[in-house]
């Protein structure tokens, strides 16, 4: 394997639902170990993206590569956190249920999860301090130790990348601060990819940020740079 690729290159993307294309001519390069944050108003393309690196949605144009192949052939190797509103909590399943699910995808169909992947799921929960909630019911959960319990899952793919889309929408701040702090743990292991409306958090969590408007690309750089760069004086009025 040639380590010197990125482990995402996107290149002249463009998707589109209906008419108007909801990312335009979109090109981002991102090496192992960085975190970026993917920042941008409400419909200004970030979900997309990331359904782009998923493989959920096709371009009309341009390519998505990761770790230089397509993304189907990467699936293993990155792991998607969805937003918590997404899931419905009131499932019956365990905390240790869950953060099996992350083991299934690892399996042929017909084996039974090893004790190996209980090691690696229950590891998944220390990781994120929910060890001690393995027991619970998810719906018992409040919104910052459900949140925790969807990037657990993640981790417990053992995915080289994780894509996270709006990991702190609707938690409170101490909840909120629990969760980038998280982040910046995991930031030593993976490539991360964090979707905010929040510029704030961006300038937090993140070593590099990319800024999206109306599908495209304004611009992408050091945090620090992009934070500092003028045009965003224009635009910070459309981030809630
Ligand atoms: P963001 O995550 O930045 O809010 P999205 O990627 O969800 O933006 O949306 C980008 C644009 O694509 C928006 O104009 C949105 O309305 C449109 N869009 C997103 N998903 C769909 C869909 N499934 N069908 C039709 N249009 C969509
Ligand atoms: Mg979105």
């Amino acid at each position: 394997m040639n380590n010197d690729l990125p482990a995402i290159e996107v290149k002249n993307l463009t998707v589109s639902y209906g008419p108007v294309p909801a990312l335009l001519d979109v090109s981002l390069a991102i090496e192992p170990g960085q975190l970026v944050g993917i920042i941008g108003p409400n419909g200004s393309g970030k979900s997309t993206l990331i359904k782009s690196l998923l493989g959920f949605v096709k371009p009309d144009f341009g390519e998505v590569l990761l770790f230089g192949e397509d993304a189907e052939k990467a699936k293993g190797r990155v792991a998607y956190v969805p937003q918590r509103g997404s899931v419905d909590w009131d499932f019956p399943v365990t905390v240790r249920e869950v953060a099996l699910m992350g083991r299934y995808g690892k399996r042929p169909w017909w084996r039974d999860l090893s004790n190996e992947d209980r090691e690696i799921a229950d590891y998944a929960l220390e990781q994120v301090r929910m060890a001690d909630y393995r027991n619970r019911q998810i719906g018992q959960l409040s919104g910052g130790q459900q949140q925790r319990l969807v990037i657990a899952r993640a981790i417990a793919i053992n995915p080289e990348v994780i894509l996270m889309d709006e990991p702190c929408s609707a938690l409170d701040p101490i909840a909120t601060a629990k969760i980038e702090e998280l982040i910046d743990e995991l930031r030593e292991n993976y490539c991360i990819i964090i979707v905010t409306h929040s510029m704030q958090q961006a300038a937090r969590v993140s070593h590099r940020t990319a800024y999206f408007h109306l599908g495209k690309l304004v611009e992408v750089n050091d945090t620090e740079a992009v934070f500092t760069s003028p045009e965003h004086e224009l635009t910070e009025a459309y981030i809630t």
